[in-house]
C-alpha cells in the first residue's frame, strides 16, 4: 500500500488518442464527400438522409438502452412531438424553422420529463410496457386531433433555409442532417466520459452502489431519458422539414421498435455504433424489399419476416451488435492521462478523536418473520478501528445496510455525530461522510479501475450534463481523476489503474471498493469483510493501510472473519449472534467472553 508509483510520470498515450480521432474525422469526411461523388443517384443520398435521421434517435437509445439498461418503445413518439410542433408553428403560424427548432425541442423535452417522471421509476418489464402504452396512445392522438390534421397530417411544411438558400432537395439537407449526427455523437461521447457518464454507466449493474456514493439514480435515469428524447426531437424536426409534411405514420410503435433494433444491432459500445446500426437496418430493409419480390414473386410482404429472422440471427451471433467488428479496426482507446498538478479536492474536517461518531440504539430489522438485527445498541468513537464480528448470518451486513440507509429500519435509532440518520436515503448518508464497501462486491466489470474508483468521488464534483457534453468539465474531471488515482495507488492497485475491473481477482476488487469509498472522503468507513480472499501479505498491507487511515483521523468499522486480523487491528469489538449483541469490549475482553467462545465454537466448548 505504498505510494511508490505516485511520483512516476504519467505515461502519455496521446498518439493512440489522436489515431482514434483521426479515424472518426476520416469517417465524417467520407460521409460528407458522398453527395459529391459524380453521378451518384439521388436515391442513395435520400437513403443516407434517412440513415442519419434514424441514427440520431438510435444514439439516444444506445445511451438509454445500451448503457443505461432502460428499454423504450416510445422514441418515435418523441420524433412526432417535435415534427408536429414545428409543422404547426411553421405551416400555420409562419415561424422560422430555426426558431421552431428550439420550441419543438423544448416541448418534446417537457413531454419527456412528464412521461419520464411517470414511467422511469418503473422497474423491470414495467418500464418498456409503460413506454409502449403511451407510445400507442399518443400515436392515436396524432391521428385524431383536428388541429394536427388527423390522419392526413399537416402539409406543406416549409423547407429549412439560410439566407436565400433553401434546403429543398435531399442533397442539400443531407449536410444539415449529418452535421447534427456528428455533433450528437461527439456530445454523447463527451457525456459518457464524465462524472454524469459514470453515474449513467452505473445504472445497469451497480445502481445500489452508486446510490451509496451519492448518485441520484432516479434523476440520472430521467436525465438519460430526456437526453434521448432531445435527440429524437431533433430527428423529428429535421424529418418534418425534409418531407415538408407530417402525418402520424412514421411515429408509431413500429417505428420505435425499428429504432430499438438499430441501437441493438449497432451495439452498446459507442454512440457512433448508432450510425452503423441505422445504416444496417435501413439498408437491410431496402435490400429485402427489392430482393424478395424478385426471388419469390408476387405481392406478398415477406420482408418483415426475413428482416426479423436476420436480426435474430445477428443477435445470436453477436450480442454486442456490430460495434465489436468496427472496434477491431480502431486503435485502442487511450488511457486517460492523470494530471498530478491539479489542486487537490477539499477535505471534510474530521471529528475530534474520542467523540461518539456512530450510535445505534435498539436497532431492529425484521424480514417478515426473521429478526436479522434484534434491538442492537452500540456506539463507535471517532478515531478508532472497531470490529463487528459474529458467525455467518449474525446480522452484520444487515447492520451495515441499516447504517448506510440501504435498508430501512424496523425500529430503533441511529445517530451519526448527534444527528439522526435513520430514515435518510443512502445518498444523504453518503453526503454526511459515511463510506462503505459491500460484502458482495458491486463494481462495474467493463469499466476501468480508475472509472470505478472515480465514481466514489461523485459528490466531490458538480459538473452536470450540459458542461459534460460541451467538455467544460475538464478541470473538475482532472481533479476527480487525480483523487481517484491517488486512492488507487494508496491501496496498492496502481499498476491496475487502467485495466478493466473485471480482470481483477476478487480480493483485489474488495481493495478497489476501499479506494472507491476513500474517494468519498469519508469520516467513517464501513468495510464488510475487506480481507476475504486476500493472501497473508496482502492482509498485512491492508492492516497497515487501515492503521494509517486511523492516524489521519478516519474512523473504521469493519466486519471480518479472520480473528487474527481483527484482534491485532481493532480497538473495540462488538459481537453479534443471531441478530443479538452478545458482547462488546476490547479485543482481549471479547476473546475471553464465554458467550463469544460459545457462539464461535458451539455449546461444547
Ligand atoms: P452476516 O452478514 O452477519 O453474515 P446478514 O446480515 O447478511 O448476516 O444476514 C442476517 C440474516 O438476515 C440472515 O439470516 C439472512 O439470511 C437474513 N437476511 C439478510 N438480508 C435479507 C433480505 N434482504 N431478505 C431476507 N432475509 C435477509
Ligand atoms: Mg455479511
Amino acid at each position: 500500500m505504498s505510494n511508490t508509483s505516485a511520483t512516476s510520470p504519467p505515461v502519455s498515450t496521446t498518439p493512440a488518442r489522436s489515431r482514434r480521432s483521426i479515424f472518426f474525422a476520416t469517417l465524417a469526411i467520407i460521409i460528407f464527400l458522398v453527395p459529391l461523388i459524380p453521378g451518384i443517384p439521388v436515391y442513395w443520398i435520400t437513403l443516407l438522409d434517412n440513415i442519419g435521421l434514424a441514427a440520431l434517435v438510435a444514439i439516444g437509445l444506445i445511451l438509454l438502452t445500451g448503457v443505461g439498461g432502460m428499454t423504450s418503445f416510445g422514441q418515435a413518439t418523441f420524433c412526432g412531438f417535435a415534427a408536429y410542433t414545428t409543422a404547426v408553428l411553421c405551416a400555420y403560424h409562419g415561424m422560422s424553422p430555426w426558431l421552431s427548432l428550439f420550441i419543438a425541442v423544448a416541448i418534446t423535452m417537457l413531454a419527456a420529463v412528464v412521461l419520464g417522471i411517470i414511467t422511469v421509476p418503473l422497474s423491470g418489464h414495467f418500464l418498456p410496457l409503460g413506454t409502449l402504452a403511451w407510445g400507442i396512445a399518443i400515436f392515436y392522438l396524432f391521428g385524431k386531433l383536428d388541429f394536427l390534421g388527423r390522419n392526413d397530417g399537416i402539409t406543406p411544411v416549409p423547407p429549412l433555409s439560410i439566407g436565400g438558400f433553401q434546403f429543398f432537395d435531399s442533397r442539400s439537407i443531407f449536410y444539415v442532417i449529418w452535421v447534427f449526427v456528428i455533433i450528437a455523437v461527439f456530445m454523447t461521447c463527451n457525456l459518457l466520459d464524465s462524472r454524469t457518464g459514470r453515474a449513467i454507466r452505473a445504472l445497469r449493474g451497480a445502481s445500489s452502489a452508486a446510490e451509496s456514493f451519492g448518485v441520484d439514480t432516479t434523476r440520472t435515469k430521467l436525465i438519460v431519458f430526456v437526453y434521448a428524447a432531445l435527440l429524437a426531437a431533433i430527428s423529428g424536426w429535421l424529418y418534418a422539414h425534409m418531407q415538408r409534411a407530417v402525418n402520424p405514420t412514421p411515429f408509431g410503435v413500429g417505428a420505435s421498435i425499428e429504432y430499438l433494433f438499430m441501437a441493438v444491432a449497432g451495439g452498446a459500445g459507442h454512440p457512433a455504433a448508432a450510425i452503423f446500426g441505422a445504416a444496417f437496418v435501413t439498408l437491410l430493409k431496402e435490400i429485402l424489399t427489392r430482393l424478395l419480390p424478385f426471388l419469390f414473386g408476387g405481392q406478398a410482404h415477406y420482408e418483415e419476416v426475413v428482416f426479423g429472422i436476420v436480426l435474430v440471427l445477428i443477435l445470436q451471433k453477436s450480442r454486442m451488435g456490430l460495434w465489436p467488428l468496427v472496434e477491431r479496426l480502431l486503435p485502442q482507446p487511450a488511457d486517460p492521462v492523470i494530471d498530478r498538478h491539479v489542486p487537490a479536492l477539499s477535505q471534510r474536517p474530521r471529528p475530534e478523536a474520542g467523540r461518539k461518531i456512530l450510535d445505534l440504539q435498539m436497532v431492529r430489522k425484521q424480514f417478515q418473520g426473521l429478526v436479522a438485527v434484534n434491538d442492537v445498541s452500540f456506539s463507535i468513537k471517532a478515531g478508532e478501528i472497531a470490529g463487528l464480528i459474529g458467525p455467518n448470518g449474525a446480522g452484520k451486513s444487515t447492520t451495515f445496510n441499516l447504517v448506510t440507509g440501504t435498508l430501512p429500519l424496523t425500529s430503533g435509532e441511529i445517530r451519526y455525530l448527534d444527528e439522526r440518520i435513520d430514515g435518510l436515503s443512502p445518498r444523504q448518508i453518503a453526503a454526511r461522510g459515511i463510506g462503505r464497501t459491500f460484502q458482495h462486491v458491486k463494481v462495474l466489470a467493463d469499466m476501468s479501475v480508475l472509472d470505478n474508483v472515480a465514481l466514489g468521488a461523485h459528490l466531490r464534483g458538480s459538473a452536470g450534463v450540459v458542461s459534460a457534453s460541451l467538455r467544460l468539465d475538464r478541470k473538475e474531471e482532472a481533479q476527480l481523476f487525480a483523487e481517484a488515482a491517488r486512492q488507487i495507488e494508496r491501496v496498492g492497485l496502481g499498476e491496475h489503474m487502467h485495466k478493466q475491473a473485471g480482470s481483477l481477482a476478487l480480493g483485489q476488487l474488495r481493495i478497489l471498493e476501499i479506494a472507491r469509498a476513500l474517494c468519498l472522503d469519508p469520516a467513517l468507513l464501513l468495510l464488510d469483510e475487506p480481507a476475504a480472499g486476500l493472501r497473508h501479505f496482502e492482509k498485512q498491507q491492508l492492516s497497515t493501510l487501515l492503521r494509517q487511515l486511523r492516524s489521519e483521523g478516519m474512523t473504521v468499522l469493519l466486519v471480518e472473519h479472520d480473528m487474527g486480523f481483527v484482534m491485532n487491528l481493532t480497538d473495540h469489538i462488538v459481537v453479534l449472534d443471531f441478530g443479538t449483541r452478545i458482547a462488546e469490549g476490547t479485543p482481549a475482553e471479547v476473546s475471553k467472553h464465554p458467550a463469544v467462545i460459545q457462539a464461535y465454537l458451539g455449546a461444547d466448548a
